[in-house]
């Protein structure tokens, strides 16, 4: 095989170099970055991906350059493939959460989970530092969009006390290929750790524990998947997180606008802004006349937005491949400018309604 001309800097794009030099994905997997072969690569830069995975930079240019010469993965030290995450021994109690963004449903099945991922997936695509608190405890949706399957490591936490002189428990979010870090019921294993997560069954108690004993990075944005409707859960997490306010996913159903009613005045009353609506499975689009079908019946974005005095952020159409990457695990790899648009807007949203200036500070 010729040697490639691509120069290898910090600054070179994944994605690029991946096209030219395909063992560049083999160095980038072997350092835990199995980012090259999602969307987010597109994007991003050796450097910022690093970054983003918590790792030296140096080490990967390095092994990069040798693949380059010798066409095979060289030795990698394993301290060079550790990402820099607080270890729960020498762990500082503070992580910074700059924003905080539930999305909510009126009810189940809407695809509430697969446009939080989205809107993470766009997050990052603009190098924000992301998490998923997941929770949604009804359905594993969130750890199987990021083909996520190992159960959340947890420790015990070396300063915290339970009111019953037991460490507390400490769990190590799950980071996805493109570093998403999240956090799931849906991940915990059913070992005696887990039994001390789930200390009585109240899902808000354990919405409240995955938001304060979670070992988060410190964050630009953490999105809540919330459980649908208007139960105890979704408003425990309205009350007691600093968030900057509250997404709505609907769909074209007059029941789905019925209940996204309820759920807009449960956010209102609770005196949180609705930062936005999103319409999913909107419509149908043939891909070969363009034709748009309206499989659920007309919009009713517009007036679910008049309703909950908030803009529509995007309209999903109902698309097979967002279907087929979702239950594969591979959600990351979408090429989709809806990751954009979502992101976009939601950030247009978040910027005209400031919350008070400090970040939050957990643990
Ligand atoms: P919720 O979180 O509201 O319960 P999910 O995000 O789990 O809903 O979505 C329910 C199902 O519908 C999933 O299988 C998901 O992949 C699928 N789905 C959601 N939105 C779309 C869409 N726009 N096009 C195709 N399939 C979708």
């Amino acid at each position: 095989m010729p040697p490639t001309e691509i120069e290898i800097t910090p600054q070179t794009n994944i994605r690029e170099l991946v096209a030219e030099l395909p063992v560049a994905a083999e160095v980038m997997r072997a350092f835990g970055l199995g980012c090259s072969g999602c969307s987010v690569s597109s994007y991003e830069t050796i450097e910022q991906g690093a970054r983003a995975h918590g790792l030296r930079i140096e080490p990967i240019v390095a092994a990069l350059q040798q693949a380059r010469r010798s066409g095979s993965v060289p030795a990698i030290r394993d301290e060079d493939r550790q990402p820099a995450r607080r270890a729960p021994g020498a762990f500082s109690g503070r992580a910074h959460i700059a924003h905080v963004v539930p999305i909510m449903s009126g009810k189940g099945g809407v695809g509430k989970s697969l446009v939080t991922a989205l809107i993470a997936i766009g997050l990052r695509r603009r190098h924000f530092r992301v998490g998923i608190l997941d929770a949604d405890i009804t359905g594993p949706s969130i750890p199987k969009l990021f083909g996520l399957r190992e159960p959340l490591s947890i420790t015990a936490d070396p300063v915290k006390r339970t009111p019953q002189g037991q460490p507390q428990p400490l769990i190590t979010p799950a980071v996805s290929r493109s570093a998403i870090e999240i956090v799931s019921s849906n991940l915990l294993s059913e070992s005696e750790d887990t039994a001390m997560i789930w200390r009585g069954p109240i899902v808000a108690g354990v919405i409240r524990q995955f938001y304060e004993q979670v070992t988060w990075s410190d964050l630009d944005y953490l999105l809540v998947d919330l459980p649908p409707g208007t139960s105890d859960a979704p408003l425990t997490v309205l009350q007691s997180l600093s968030i900057d306010g509250v997404v709505l996913v609907t769909m074209p159903q007059a029941l789905a606008t019925m209940v996204v009613r309820k759920a807009a005045n449960l956010v209102h009353q609770l005196k949180k802004p609705i930062l936005g609506i999103v319409e999913n499975m909107s419509y149908f689009e043939a891909p070969d006349t363009g034709t748009r079908y309206e499989i659920y019946g007309p919009s009713y974005a517009a007036r679910v937005a008049e309703l909950a005095r908030a803009p529509v952020l995007a309209r999903i159409p109902i698309d097979p491949r967002k279907a087929q990457l979702a239950d594969e695990g591979r959600i990351e790899e979408l090429d989709d400018p809806i990751c954009d648009v979502l992101a976009e807007r939601l950030l247009g949203a978040i910027e005209a309604h400031p919350k008070p200036k400090e970040t939050i500070s957990i643990i």
